[in-house]
């Protein structure tokens, strides 16, 4: 597992080199969604202490057993039903992407919560998130939601991209950022991008990411 970590964060380190654009610290988020709990004490006592999971009962049953101080990272789709499960358990949602679901945030929440915006740049059918075009409107609506602490933008690329293309896609997140910053559409502290999975995480670091979120190329081995 410590060689795994130090390999990644090496290959963070030679994408920070290798851009201009990238952000000066990137978090690490180790996704231990498809992971025991033994198996994530594995991957916490090598000293990652961000973990993603998309699923409460994950967060749940682990949490409860860690002893470590974990910065829980909520990473899929969350349905509205399911927030008053999750809320007083997680440090960051990275999946905002209806106003609905932000109106059960502020019901239930006792402390604002991180979130980050989740965009479908691609416009593919399948994804979630919003379109680019709808986000100033969105970050509007969310000003009356004081539980709702807009924190930045996530977005996904499609599994069958190539490089070209998933670097466009990081890219216009990163430009849809700057824009929103500029215009006043998004409050200063909304500028984090969680952007990167094991496939294309260097390209993401290259395009500016602040959160990258990694299981396979991370934590795979200890799942064999
Ligand atoms: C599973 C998942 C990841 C990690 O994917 P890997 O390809 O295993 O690194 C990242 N982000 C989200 C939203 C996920 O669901």
């Amino acid at each position: 597992m410590e060689q795994q970590k130090q390999l990644i964060l090496q290959q963070i380190k030679n994408a920070q080199l290798h851009s201009t654009l990238s952000a000066d610290s990137v978090q690490l988020i180790a996704v231990t969604k498809q992971l025991s709990l033994d198996q994530t004490k594995e991957v916490v006592a090598a000293g990652l202490l961000h973990l993603g999971e998309n699923r409460p009962e994950g967060i749940l049953t682990k949490q409860h057993e860690l002893e470590e101080e974990v910065v829980w990272h909520y990473i899929g789709s969350l349905q509205t039903r399911k927030v008053k499960d999750v809320i007083e358990h997680i440090d960051y949602l990275h999946s905002l992407d209806r106003i609905s679901l932000a109106q059960e945030i502020q019901k239930r929440a006792s402390r604002p919560l991180k979130c980050f915006i989740q965009v479908n740049v691609s416009g593919e059918q399948s994804k979630h998130g919003l379109s680019p075009i709808d986000i100033p409107s969105f970050l509007n609506e969310l000003k009356p939601f004081h539980m709702v602490q807009p924190i930045g933008f996530m977005t996904m690329a499609p599994l069958e991209a190539t490089d070209e293309e998933i670097r466009t896609y990081f890219k216009t997140l990163r430009e849809l950022r700057d824009r929103m910053l500029e215009d006043g559409s998004a409050p200063p502290e909304c500028k984090e991008l969680s952007m990167g999975m094991s496939g294309d995480f260097t390209l993401a670091v290259e395009e500016g990411a602040t959160f990258v979120r990694i299981g396979t190329a991370l934590v795979g081995s200890i799942r064999e």
